[in-house]
């Protein structure tokens, strides 16, 4: 499958979303944005057993919520003009910079994260 750049995938969104009437109004994809990341949550209480699906009820699928809602950011930021790559980069930096001499590798206060799934640094 082919790699594509955050640009990419911003102008992708945009060619389908226009050729499908544009956008929705700004709260509109937020709150969309938000109901796609609270079924992720809901997928991982699936997953953990915490909750049993309902008869009939489809048990969401990871990945795809992560799509969905990554679906709706990038509406969002298209809508608003946002160069995600940049943008992300910059927050990067920033994030960089601010936490310099807040984590080293053997700091037990860093957050642990069980299996590497995340690849986060804990930080947004
Ligand atoms: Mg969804």
């Amino acid at each position: 499958m082919k790699k594509y750049t955050l640009a990419e995938l911003q102008k992708l969104v945009d060619d389908q979303t226009q050729g499908r009437g544009g956008y929705w109004p700004e709260e509109m994809i937020l709150r969309h944005a938000h109901k796609e990341l609270s079924e992720i949550g809901e997928a991982m209480d699936f997953e953990s057993g915490a909750l049993k699906p309902k008869p009939g009820q489809k048990i969401p699928n990871i990945p795809y919520e992560l799509a969905d809602a990554l679906y709706a950011l990038i509406c969002f930021a298209n809508r608003r003009g946002v160069d995600l790559a940049q943008a992300l980069i910059e927050k990067k930096g920033i994030i960089e910079e601010r936490d310099k001499d807040r984590f080293k590798k053997s700091d037990k206060s860093k957050p642990q994260y069980g299996s590497g799934r995340d690849g986060g640094d804990g930080d947004e």
